[in-house]
């Protein structure tokens, strides 16, 4: 992005576990954002990072969920569809081994690709997502069951879910404390929540170093490792599980980005893509599952 245009919305951030205090350890560095390391706690985060205000105007963008979450295009929205119901449905049977399928709701919904893995297994399945765009997009499968907002505002009953879940959702979340606060008041006494986050401790995070694919700035601005995320939960949730996260790909999409291809390709080279599309692996994304249970 055009961080020259930014720099007057940047701030800095401190640990929302220990506060400003210990001070931080710097990790990476991507002028003008820095990756840093809580001195006291090891929590990852983003500091300086865009102002709240700024990346929300970024996320209502038609144009970046377009590139960013449904590919390049209407093609590549489709060709990625059925590997996320895929890997939506291998977490919910991790889900299932705790809870038999109710009342659910997806945080980031984006299409409603986890709804519809969710409502296959008999849940009765909610999404809530912060794009104008994406919850038209969602809304043309699922209706009024899809809701425009953030957890923090959107007016649902208190104890209204057996199951929230927040997939690749909460590493964008500026306030955790408040947010899971704002999670908790909808989940029954003894329901779930489950959460895929990047995780900086991951073995693919150690290798890749700064050229991990989780670094995704501005927008990612917390990296939970599985003992940090364990801290912020443990006061409200009993941690069940803590697990390596994966996903279903397929070959032309871990190919591209493998070699960084973001843009359409053409010739040669969108044959071969299209061709490697035709597979689909499940590989370690270095990313961890939580499932914990409202205490
Ligand atoms: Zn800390």
């Amino acid at each position: 992005m055009n961080t020259s245009r930014t720099h007057i919305h940047l701030e800095m951030a401190a640990c929302p576990l220990c506060g400003p205090e210990p001070g931080t350890t710097i990790r990476e560095n991507f002028d003008p954002f820095r990756v840093v390391t809580c001195n006291n706690c090891g929590l990852v985060f983003l500091s300086p990072r865009l102002t709240e205000k700024a990346i929300l105007k970024l996320y209502s963008d038609e144009k970046y969920y377009v590139s960013e979450v449904a590919g390049q295009g209407y093609d590549e929205y489709l060709e990625v569809r059925p590997n996320w119901i895929r890997t939506f449905t291998r977490r919910l049977d991790q889900i299932g081994k705790y809870q038999k399928p109710g009342k659910a709701l997806d945080i980031g919904c984006g299409p409603g690709f986890f709804l519809e893995a969710a409502q296959a297994k008999g849940y009765e399945a909610h999404g809530l997502d912060p794009s104008d765009y994406i919850v038209k997009v969602a809304r043309e499968k699922f209706g009024d069951r899809i809701r425009h907002g953030v957890i923090e505002k959107v007016d649902y009953a208190a104890d209204e879910f057996d199951l929230v879940v927040a997939m690749d959702t909460f590493e964008h979340i500026y306030h955790p404390l408040k947010w899971l606060e704002a999670v908790r008041r909808i989940v029954k006494p003894g329901g779930l929540i489950a959460m895929t986050t990047p995780n900086p401790a991951s073995f693919l995070s150690k290798i890749s170093g700064r050229n991990w694919v989780s670094y995704k700035l501005p927008e990612h601005v917390f990296y939970w490792s599985p003992f940090t995320i364990r801290r912020v939960l443990e006061k409200d949730w009993e941690v069940l599980e803590i697990n390596r996260a994966g996903q279903y790909a397929t070959l032309g999409f871990l190919f591209r980005r493998l070699f960084r291809i973001n843009s359409a390709p053409g010739g040669l080279l969108k044959s071969l893509l299209t061709f490697l599309n035709k597979f689909s692996l499940y590989s370690d994304n270095g990313s961890l599952t939580v499932i914990a249970r409202k205490k």
